[in-house]
């Protein structure tokens, strides 16, 4: 391995001893990045690398919100504007109960990447809070988003910095954040959040557009080793947004998912998530705020495992679409066990560099990125920004075409970075890689700060 890569390698983890994720996210791409650091020895010589494993600025805020019974509540707020050489900070909100400033600064890292890699101009960044969703009325909801908002708003902008959704942050959220920030600016700048409704400036297929995008990017994938992708089973965690849009495309595609996971366990339903009511049902799940896979069982009458994962349940292909570290070694060799032969990350980061390293040595086993795989939620927000700008509304042939086209180029650029570095087909190192290399030329362009 490269000494400047393990050199910064070794200073982010003495730096973030406290920040787990954060150095996990940084060794797996780092060390992906080896080849190319050796044949660039300006990189070490502007520091680049040790500039971008430090975010350019983060701000922490409080934030007081009142709760229906009149009892005031305080949670943290975060943005970390992790990079923005190639374009405006762009990334979602996280509320969950857990989250830290080591999971802001981890997927504002990531963020960085999967952005550059939509070859479209944003930068990276994330954000959240601490606040647990969970339970909360739609007041409450809206009065934590409100204070969320009088806090950020002076951080971001249409050119400063674009926040989204992620988890814990739907429609619902994104519309009284942005009622919020238009009531502060006194500006209809709806250019500062995306994921927004249609009424007021969102996209068509914005809330399909991660889904939809893993399975374009599976399609090529399926399409390099001469497989349809018909008649696929797939095996998929979580119940949220994105495992949504994967059950619909699959579905239309003739292709069944037939795992979903919570927090409670998981289902099993042989005969997929493949019709309309069953699709539908994982929104009325998510809506109900109950956030129990069990729901599902219950009411189309399949299997439920309480208190298990999916892996190990024989599927053509795993698409692990829930959250971070889901799959751990344990949980990997028992996916390779199970004779999935397709591997493609979906949720930032849900595996363990441990089990990814070990998943990736087996013969046989293809293994996508999460950054590439997801990416298309965070490039259709950029179709939203665009759309924005140009006061137009696209059809949704139009962003669908768009979107299939930027998974299209995301998994070429990935296979070609590779090559280029004599690393074969390896489309994790290919994707570090090529999203590394436009923000590394735009930071030498800039000079050093
Ligand atoms: N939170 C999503 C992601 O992880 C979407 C971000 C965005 O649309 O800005 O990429």
């Amino acid at each position: 391995m490269n000494a400047y890569v393990e050199s910064v390698i070794e200073k982010v983890k003495t730096k973030n001893a406290n920040e787990p994720l954060f150095v996990q996210t940084v060794e797996e791409v780092l060390s992906s990045l080896a080849p190319v650091i050796d044949q660039h020895p300006e990189y070490e010589a502007a520091d680049l690398l040790g500039r971008m494993v430090e975010p350019e600025r983060t701000f922490t805020f409080r934030v007081c919100w009142q709760a229906d019974d009149g009892s005031w509540h305080t949670n943290t707020g975060w943005r970390c504007q992790f990079n923005g050489a190639i374009g405006p900070y762009k990334g979602g909100l996280r509320f969950q109960k857990n989250v830290t400033l080591d999971t802001m600064k981890f997927l504002g890292f990531e963020q960085t990447y999967k952005n550059s890699l939509t070859g479209l101009p944003i930068g990276g960044a994330k954000g959240g809070s601490d606040f647990d969703p969970a339970g909360k009325s739609d007041a409450e909801i809206m009065r934590f988003c409100q204070s969320f908002m009088q806090a950020l708003y002076r951080y971001i902008g249409p050119d400063i910095d674009v926040p989204a959704g992620d988890m814990g942050v739907g429609a619902r959220e994104i519309g009284y954040l942005y009622g919020e920030y238009r009531r502060l600016r006194g500006a209809f700048e709806n250019g500062v959040i995306t994921g927004k409704g249609l009424s007021y400036g969102g996209s068509l297929i914005r809330p399909e557009a991660t889904g939809y995008g893993a399975v374009y990017y599976l399609q090529n994938v399926l399409k390099h080793f001469g497989e349809p992708l018909e008649g696929k089973t797939i095996g998929c965690a979580g119940f949220g947004n994105v495992t949504w849009g994967i059950c619909k495309k699959a579905m239309e595609l003739g292709a069944k998912v037939v795992t979903l996971s919570g927090p409670d366990g998981y289902i099993y339903d042989p005969d997929g998530v493949t019709t309309e009511e069953k699709v539908n049902y994982l929104i009325e799940m998510r809506n109900s705020g109950r956030n129990k896979v069990q729901d599902y069982a219950d009411k189309f009458g399949v299997q439920f495992f309480p208190g298990e994962k999916p892996w190990g349940v024989k599927t053509d292909i795993c698409m692990p679409s829930a959250m971070q570290n889901d799959v751990h070694l344990e949980h990997a060799k028992k996916i390779a066990a199970a004779g999935v032969k397709y591997y493609i990350e979906v949720a930032n980061m849900p595996t363990t560099n441990e089990a990814l390293q070990w998943l990736m040595e087996q013969p046989g086993m293809v293994v996508a990125p999460s950054k590439a795989v997801n990416a298309g939620g965070v490039a259709t927000s950029a179709l939203e920004m665009a759309q924005n700008s140009e006061r137009l509304v696209w059809t949704e042939e139009e962003v669908d075409k768009h979107l299939h086209q930027i998974m299209d180029t995301i998994y070429n650029m990935s296979v070609e970075a590779a090559e280029r570095y004599g690393l074969g087909y390896n489309l994790v190192a290919g994707a570090n890689i090529a999203g590394f290399q436009r923000v590394a030329d735009a930071m030498m362009a800039q000079g050093v700060f």
